[in-house]
């Protein structure tokens, strides 16, 4: 998506250790706009998919996630992040490993928002080698939901997620794929 790449190139910042940082458009800041316009394009991608929920992520999941179940008229559930899990019968839970922040946390959902009669459109921000997907994708299964797609915002294409997800043969949508990002040379996109 054109838009979203050249608002990356102008506001993005390739930081060491393989970080895009957006926080002035994406994940701290946050440009509605270009949010709708993201939803618009997931929306086009995914025609024809029956769909009735979004799942994403806290935190930086949730924004465009909002912005996108407005266009597809559908609820969205984020999977929150728990200091530890409680083994009790109410909640969904799976662990992630986090990329950013180099360790691993628990997440829930309440199994009164996600059932077996959802089909589910995953949302986020980025992916990288795939752990937050990975997590939300065992956790659509322990609900005995379906997976109809899962939309990306930005993806590292240099990084083993999109092969990985990509290989379980479930219809994923990057708007902006990264061939390859570097702190002087800056940043290419796969075509
Ligand atoms: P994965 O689980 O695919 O390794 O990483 C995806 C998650 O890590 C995303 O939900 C995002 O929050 C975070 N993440 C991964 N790479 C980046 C990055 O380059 N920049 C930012 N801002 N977040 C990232």
């Amino acid at each position: 998506m054109k838009l979203l790449e050249e608002r990356i190139r102008k506001d993005g910042v390739v930081r060491p250790g393989n970080v895009l940082k957006v926080d002035s458009f994406l994940n701290h800041r946050m440009d509605v706009a270009l949010f709708q316009e993201m939803a618009k394009e997931w929306k086009r991608l995914f025609a024809g998919k029956n769909i009735n929920k979004i799942l994403t992520i806290e935190a930086s999941g949730i924004g465009i996630a909002a912005v996108a179940a407005i266009e597809f008229g559908v609820p969205v559930v984020f999977a929150k992040k728990a200091k530890s899990i409680n083994l009790d019968n109410d909640n969904y839970t799976t662990q992630i490993v986090s990329y950013t922040h180099r360790n691993t946390y628990d997440v829930i959902v309440s199994k009164k928002y996600l059932g077996p009669e959802d089909h589910v459109l995953i949302i986020d921000d980025f992916l990288a080698n795939g752990c937050a997907l990975e997590g939300l994708l065992d956790i659509i299964e322990k609900a005995g939901a379906t997976v109809e797609g899962i939309g990306i915002a930005i993806e590292k294409g240099f990084q083993k997620g999109g092969t990985v997800i990509r290989a379980r043969g479930i219809q994923m949508e990057s708007l902006a794929i990264i061939e390859s990002m570097d702190p002087e040379k800056g940043i290419v996109f796969r075509d």
